[in-house]
């Protein structure tokens, strides 16, 4: 069995893992190899790492809220500034997931912050 190279169509024996003519990788099935190891790894604890975000934002942005709704009077709130520290970070990502899931907790954050200081100074 040969495999066909991908790049310059030279057939290299089966126990090549380069291309004997121009040296590209030769993967027999690039989708399976794609689905063991790291990059399923990477992609959890990237989810693992944006529900984490998510807590923390909300946290932090919606403290004052939360705290109004307690019945405490609290410019604790302010807080909530450090909230779109998170946001902010995660929209200069190279991975458009990443940047998508930070736009919605920027969303969220200012949310947050607009009504955790509407009820600071309103209520
Ligand atoms: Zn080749």
């Amino acid at each position: 069995m040969t495999i066909v190279c991908h790049k310059c169509g030279y057939q290299n024996g089966d126990d090549y893992n380069f291309c004997a003519k121009c040296g590209a990788q030769l993967v027999e099935n690039p989708q399976i190899s794609s689905q063991i190891g790291i990059p399923i790894v990477t992609e959890s604890i990237k989810r693992r790492l944006i529900i984490i975000s998510y807590i923390i934002t909300i946290f932090l942005s919606w403290s004052g809220v939360i705290i109004n709704f307690l019945g405490l009077k609290s410019s604790v709130g302010v807080i909530g500034f450090f909230g779109i520290f998170m946001p902010f970070y995660l929209i200069q990502a190279k991975d458009p997931k990443i940047k998508k899931h930070g736009y919605i907790m920027l969303i969220l954050s200012l949310v947050g912050l607009t009504l955790s200081f509407y009820l600071l100074f309103y209520s």
